[in-house]
């Protein structure tokens, strides 16, 4: 029996779609899902190429940061419910914010001692943050990340801003990986489902991966139109009470392109 094995599976796949959509290179950025019932986010491990991932490449972690085991028949035949509780008491280790966790020898084989994604951390923190989400994705992808280094907001140029909120605010600069930047990512994000990271990238969030996949693809497509707007002229931004429309009919008919 194998612990989140469709939440791994669904991981790789958008894993290789961040690389051939243009929204990341390498191993650069990183996705997770959280399963609330289950209490364990399954998230990407930390520098290893997208297209060389396998299930059990993918690292499970509880809300606490403990490393979990992907497979459950290793360790006592214990369920996979129980997994959590049970085995991570007794063997994980808690990882800490601004350090690199040791894997525990009982994990070598289930994860082949990979690690999770240095940002593991504001994955988390999201997670406890917001109950309403259940998947996160963080890119450097091109555009969206051009406005993250000039420290600026993107502006609701184009309807599909609406996919991240009114705006997409930028949260300000804290080294990767540090839990002040997890810290600056929780004070900015309030109910916008995407935001900017100072001279760092992109983080979306949605309620499955899907859907977080979706607004950090259309993000990185407003940022875009954005900056060509802005080399010919003066983009027209939407006024407020046009984007409280937007952002209402997505909530009534669905969040597709019209
Ligand atoms: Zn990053």
């Amino acid at each position: 029996m194998t612990v989140l094995l469709d939440e791994r599976k669904e991981i790789i796949k958008f894993s290789l779609k961040m690389v051939s959509s243009g929204l990341t290179t390498g191993s650069g950025g990183n996705l997770s899902i959280f399963n609330r019932s289950k209490g364990l986010i399954a998230i990407t491990p930390s520098g290893i190429e997208y297209s060389d991932l396998t299930p059990k490449d993918i690292i499970l972690l509880d809300l606490q940061g403990n490393i979990c085991p992907v497979e459950d028949t290793d360790h006592n035949g214990l369920p996979p419910d129980a997994v959590s509780s049970a085995h991570c008491s007794g063997h994980a280790q808690t990882l800490t914010n601004e350090e690199n966790p040791a894997v525990p020898d009982c994990f070598i084989g289930c994860h082949a001692n990979l690690k999770p994604s240095s940002e593991w951390g504001f994955h988390l923190a999201l997670y406890r943050h917001r109950a309403d989400i259940n998947a996160v994705v963080h890119t450097h992808s091109p555009y969206a990340t051009t406005f993250a280094c000039l420290n600026r907001e993107i502006p609701p140029v184009h309807y599909l801003v609406a996919f991240a909120g009114k705006k997409v605010p930028v949260a300000p600069y804290a080294t990767f990986g540090t839990s002040a930047l997890a810290d600056n990512i929780l004070a900015t994000i309030n109910d916008y489902n995407a935001i900017l990271l100072a001279n760092h990238g992109l983080v979306a969030v949605g309620i499955t991966l899907p859907d977080a996949f979706n607004t950090a693809e259309e993000t990185e497509f407003v940022a875009r139109v954005c900056f060509q707007a802005e080399s010919l002229g003066r983009p027209v931004l939407l006024p407020d009470d046009e984007m409280d429309r937007v952002i209402d009919k997505f909530k009534h008919y669905g969040s597709g392109r019209k």
